[in-house]
């Protein structure tokens, strides 16, 4: 192998002629740079269309992009950036074989660490690439723009998952739409209302649309009355998800006014067995610790009403495990026990619930019950609280699009998975 070949390949780059290296001091750190430039055939193209066109100027001159280490050591590469005049795009800085167009990095060191920001902590990613986690956000942003071009996220759509998730402490709302089928979230976009998920709708098309069979959504009316309008053969159905989070919530009221009566009452003995009591009554029996069955069942033996509460969300969720026509027997006798708790707070709920007792009946015929998308959601969630600085919606919606949306690039000289 000549020299070029070699560092080609160690570089992982194509389509170019290496000219030459050399070391440079950088703080108190020596790094390695590399003069290259792209081969004829690479040399002269338009970088937003690849096409072939007239040179136009020098630009702003040498550039640098850092590449992946080599060893210990860091690596620039280092080339000229001339502009070309596309018939297009008008004048832009020629596209090179090694970067994204506008990136400060080569393709394999973005790839590397769009796929490490998926797997790991910021920290860690900032700390293993030594890059700013300012850089980070601006690399997937770049790789998922670059990924989301070249693949339809929106081909073959059955059936969708529409929600809204709060970010900016509840201050702010993404409309979010997941596939039920495979889990993954398909589409993202600031704000929550009918104009939002319009705009959906006609990224995916009438004849796509047509194909929907069945929606889900929580109980927003703006996402009913925009699904009905433009998918209206698939079959509206609430989220299961929402549903028994409506339940926990009321549960979770109950609680809170029982705390406070014992707290009023002056009985320090109860209240302190009280310590601890969300958890056992919001986690699903399944994942509770024993000290948490103990608390639950402390509660079932000093407080009738809550634990009653208690029972009533539970009874709730096996509505939904159940599904299909057994479920449909279980939601009417959850119905007609919720009406004569003397809860008021679940005495409310059975009135929602009966109200959209046509979309929760469609869900249970229909089986939507589904735990890909309900991950996904969760995960979106998880992902809006992260002490992440996502300082745009959008820079939120790429690290989703990365971590969800299958949009992660392999690592560089791997196969696709
Ligand atoms: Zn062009």
């Amino acid at each position: 192998m000549r020299g070029s070949r070699v560092w080609r390949k160690v570089l992982g780059v194509q389509q170019v002629t290496i000219d030459g290296f050399g070391w440079e001091s950088d703080k108190d750190d020596e790094v390695l740079v590399i003069d290259l430039h792209p081969t004829r055939a690479a040399t002269g193209r338009c970088s937003r269309c690849a096409r072939r066109c007239r040179g136009y100027d020098q630009g702003g001159g040498v550039r640098r992009w850092r590449a992946l280490d080599l060893g210990t050591t860091r690596v620039f590469l280092q080339a000229p950036a001339p502009r070309v005049s596309c018939q297009e795009h008008g004048v832009v800085v020629a596209a090179v074989p090694w970067a994204r167009p506008g990136a400060r990095f080569t393709r394999s060191f973005e790839d590397t660490c769009a796929w490490l920001t998926a797997r790991t902590t910021a920290t860690v990613v900032c700390e293993l690439l030594r890059i700013t986690w300012r850089s980070v956000a601006a690399v997937v942003d770049r790789v998922i723009a670059d990924r989301a071009g070249k693949t339809d996220l929106l081909g073959g759509l059955k059936r969708i998952g529409i929600d809204e998730i709060a970010h900016r402490r509840g201050h702010r709302y993404l409309t979010c739409v997941v596939d039920h089928d495979t889990g993954r979230l398909v589409w993202a976009a600031p704000g929550r209302n009918s104009e939002t998920l319009d705009t959906f709708f006609e990224a995916l098309g009438t004849e796509r649309s047509a194909q929907l069979t069945h929606v889900t959504a929580d109980g927003a009316e703006w996402i009913h009355t925009v699904v009905t309008k433009r998918a209206p053969k698939a079959a509206l159905c609430l989220d299961p998800f929402h549903i028994v989070a409506w339940a926990t919530k009321a549960l979770d009221e109950v609680r809170r006014q029982t705390w406070n009566q014992l707290r009023a009452g002056g009985d320090q003995q109860e209240a302190k067995a009280f310590k601890g009591a969300r958890w056992a009554l919001v986690k699903n029996p399944g994942d509770l610790t024993g000290r948490q069955r103990t608390t639950l069942a402390g509660i079932a033996k000093t407080n009738a009403r809550l634990y009653r509460a208690y029972l009533l969300k539970e009874q709730l969720r096996m509505v939904f495990a159940a599904k299909g026509q057994p479920g449909r027997v279980l939601l009417a006798g959850w119905i007609a026990w919720a009406r004569r708790c003397r809860i008021p707070e679940f005495v409310k709920l059975a009135k929602t619930i009966t109200r959209y007792l046509p979309l929760i009946t469609n869900t249970l015929i229909h089986g939507m019950s589904n735990a890909r998308s309900e991950a996904t959601n969760t995960h979106l969630r998880t992902l809006t609280t992260r002490a992440y600085g996502f300082h745009t919606p959008e820079a939120l919606i790429s690290m989703a699009m990365l971590t969800r949306g299958g949009l992660c690039p392999p690592l560089p000289g791997r196969n696709d998975p």
